[in-house]
């Protein structure tokens, strides 16, 4: 079945006719990921309406910024709720932290995430924009099962991370950015996951979750096998990453 382990399903208009026509399209699960308390508290209800979605919650490196550091205590209450499944989106962004202060909170939103999802056994899944090796660095050290979504990282990370064994999840950038079919290439299947980042637009529409076939495709292209056997395969380790 098709999977997709990264999107925002809160943020489309009709989350509910989303889901329902991604099951007919043959999806069988989502993982939608918050980027602060309120929208982590959707991510929770979302869960509970429907069977194929599980929630990640988390603060985003954007929002660690402006957000009170009791956020991550309500974040850290809603770990064991049925469906949680993954602490994310949390990482990394120095394109919205310029300052080392800036910098400084990030990493401390980012790291004692990292060490809640530690202590409730669950994975992070993880935003890197302009701070790739202190991402990977920092994943590395604290020994957690990690997922790189959406990653562009330099060659020398994305094959750090692999050595280590952290998962890639590749959405429909694949398809738009030439540099991603060296990184589909050296990412080992076992490692890698499909999303859409969902409502993200790409050639001008919204993605939705059952655009990880046209993914699959891509990616069944640079590693010369077929499509059903990478759909397969994701959909496996899916469900061996998130223990569902
Ligand atoms: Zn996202």
């Amino acid at each position: 079945m098709l999977s997709d382990v990264h999107n925002h399903l809160y943020a489309v208009d009709d989350p509910d006719a989303v889901v329902r026509e991604s099951v007919e399209k043959g999806v069988g699960l989502i993982v939608t990921n918050a980027e602060n308390v309120e929208t982590a508290k959707k991510c929770v209800q979302l869960a509970s309406r429907h069977d194929i979605v599980y929630a990640a919650v988390g603060i985003h490196p954007e929002y660690a910024l402006t957000a009170p550091e009791s956020d991550l205590d309500i974040v850290e209450r809603m770990l064991g709720k049925e469906k949680v499944v993954a602490v994310g989106e949390i990482g990394l962004d120095y394109k919205f932290a310029k300052t080392r202060a800036d910098r400084d909170r990030q990493k401390l939103f980012f790291s004692r995430q990292i060490r809640m999802a530690k202590e409730y056994d669950l994975p992070v899944i993880v935003h890197s924009r302009r701070a790739h090796r202190p991402v990977v660095e920092q994943l590395i050290g604290s020994d957690v099962r990690a997922d790189l979504h959406w990653f562009s990282g330099p060659m020398g990370d994305v094959l750090n991370a692999v050595e280590h064994g952290i998962f890639f999840s590749f959405g429909p950038a694949v398809l738009y950015y030439e540099a991603y079919r060296a990184i589909v290439d050296v990412v080992p299947l076992e490692l890698m996951m499909l999303e859409t980042d969902m409502p993200v637009r790409f050639g001008g529409k919204e993605a939705r979750p059952w655009w990880v076939r046209r993914v699959a495709e891509f990616i069944a292209d640079v590693k010369r096998t077929s499509i059903d056997h990478v759909i397969e395969r994701t959909w496996q380790n899916a469900r061996r990453f998130f223990r569902v």
